[in-house]
């Protein structure tokens, strides 16, 4: 898309763009360049424009967009096809159903907010406007169903190592699908897929960021965090979103090699909140304690018992939590 485009070479630029080399690249005339430069102004971007020298980018808001988005992205596959939503119900829905149709591998679902936000075992994700992330990536791995549930750990894994870069926070993985900041959750991971026989016929993997929130409704409140309650800034959505679709890339490709976590195991339990801590797991209807020693190829986290026993929980109905809290 043009627009797309001539937006991504004004963020890359630091001079003035000529209309005419615009006009040049996409073969439209002065007319419509001028047109997208209206339209991205009036969505909030700050445009110069100078006689005889072109146009430059002066500010960019943190709007989200399928432009602002992909004028961020560095990705060959993951989020090269975005849609994008003002307000949807759940940005896993809108996977799934692009799932049950002809979606293709990689596309990325993203809403400024959702109403009926999911976690795990039919929990709400709080999900209000103009403040965070909600976005789910569609794949369509050639894998065995049972290997599904690995992915929520490269997506962990991926949506820690960005937001450490990002944020420049210290962010850690609550295993196995959330993640935490100063024993915080400041991102939930929620995957879910449609199978055909063994084999998948798709997955979706939503994903949750509280990026500039400064409160959460009632209990969540004392659990939550977001990027702009541990630093007091700002961030920009868009550089976040790319952040995790680059690293979920690299992370899913080596995932594949192996079609095990074995590639990812040592990067994975390095930011494990738990590791070599005392925890609760509490299963359904059954409830002890042990001590976290990481995760194994499968993803399952290995944990030794009191009797120094060891054992290893797959994550389907498990939780596990701090000894005296959230962590
Ligand atoms: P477990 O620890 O058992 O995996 P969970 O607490 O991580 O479970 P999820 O299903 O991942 O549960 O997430 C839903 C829960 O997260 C909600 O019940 C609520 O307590 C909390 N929550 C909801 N919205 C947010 C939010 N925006 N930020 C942080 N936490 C939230």
């Amino acid at each position: 898309m043009m627009k797309n485009e001539i937006l991504k070479l004004l963020k890359t630029s630091d001079i003035y763009i000529s209309g005419q080399q615009l006009c040049d690249k996409f073969k439209v005339s002065r007319t419509s360049v001028w047109k997208v430069m209206e339209q991205l102004k009036k969505e909030g971007y700050g445009i110069e424009a100078v006689r005889n020298r072109g146009y430059r980018l002066t500010s960019s808001p943190d709007i989200l967009s399928e432009a602002e988005i992909s004028s961020m992205l560095k990705t060959e596959w993951a989020g090269q096809h975005i849609v994008y939503y003002d307000e949807t119900d759940s940005t896993n829905n809108r996977a799934k159903d692009s799932g049950e149709k002809d979606g293709a591998h990689g596309t990325l679902f993203v809403a400024d907010k959702q109403y009926a936000g999911k976690g795990r075992r039919g929990r709400t994700w709080e999900s209000p406007s103009g403040k965070s992330i909600y976005m789910t990536i569609l794949l369509r791995p050639e894998l065995i169903a049972v290997k599904a549930p690995m992915l929520t750990l490269v997506m962990g894994l991926s949506a820690a190592q960005a937001i450490g870069k990002v944020a420049g926070l210290k962010a850690e993985i609550k295993w196995p699908n959330d993640i935490v900041i100063n024993k915080k959750k400041v991102c939930g991971i929620l995957t879910e897929m449609a199978t055909e026989i063994m084999y998948i016929n798709y997955v979706v993997i939503g994903i949750g960021i509280n990026v500039n929130q400064e409160y959460f409704p009632g209990d969540i409140d004392k659990m939550a965090t977001s990027f702009y309650r541990e630093t007091g800034r700002v961030f920009r959505r868009s550089e976040l979103i790319a952040a995790v679709l680059e690293r979920f890339e690299e992370n899913y490709r080596i995932f594949m090699e192996t079609k095990d976590l074995s590639g990812i195991k040592e990067a994975y339990d390095l930011l494990l909140v738990n590791y070599g801590q005392e925890v609760k797991v509490l299963e359904p209807g059954h409830e002890y304690e042990a001590t976290a020693r990481g995760i194994n190829d499968y993803g399952e986290l290995v944990v030794t018992l009191p009797d120094g026993q060891k054992k290893r929980i797959y994550a389907g109905e498990v939780s596990v939590r701090g000894m005296y809290g959230y962590v």
